[in-house]
């Protein structure tokens, strides 16, 4: 079946805590809570990941990357998604373009957000005009309102690599 694109959605949430860095689109935020999890818990890149995963048919995060695993404590989860990115290009598939959303109540985040494009462009060797990251509040309610965690979402659009009309294999 050769498709010419395919579409994915990732979502991900990580509790707020102590004592641990805040790691949102590869940036190092200063902030006196961070994202409670096994790796640096940068619950953006994990949305971009499963958003990637899913479009390319290779099921989640954790299924490739099991939090269990101790080569994966606190490593950066841009290294899952450069490692994705091989995935998918040995596929047949380049990112056509990613948009994201973080739900956040504090810190406020506009100031990071190039950079964040930035990172995320570079661990997916694209062009950043084809990422786009947003940030919301949800007006104070629910658990990102109570500031107890951060989530996040990702859409993302694959496109066949330049020379491959429609993945082989998919
Ligand atoms: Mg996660």
């Amino acid at each position: 079946m050769n498709l010419p694109f395919r579409t994915g959605l990732g979502y991900d949430v990580h509790s707020l805590v102590p004592g641990r860095p805040l790691i949102l689109g590869g940036v190092d935020i200063p902030y006196p809570l961070g994202l409670a999890g096994h790796s640096d818990a940068d619950v953006l890149s994990h949305a971009v990941a499963d958003a990637l995963l899913g479009a390319a048919g290779l099921g989640d995060l954790g299924r490739h990357f099991p939090d269990s695993d101790p080569a994966y404590r606190g490593i950066s989860s841009l290294w899952f998604l450069r490692d994705i990115r091989e995935k998918m290009a040995s596929r047949g598939w380049v990112l056509g373009n990613l948009d994201g959303v973080l739900v956040a109540q504090k810190p406020r985040l506009a100031a990071y957000i190039e950079a964040m494009e930035a990172n995320l462009a570079g661990a997916l060797e694209t062009d950043p005009d084809r990422i786009n990251v947003k940030a919301t509040t949800t007006e104070g309610l629910g658990f990102p309102g109570r500031e107890e965690g951060i989530a996040a979402y990702a859409v993302v659009l694959l496109v066949p690599r330049e020379g491959d009309h429609g993945a082989a294999g998919l």
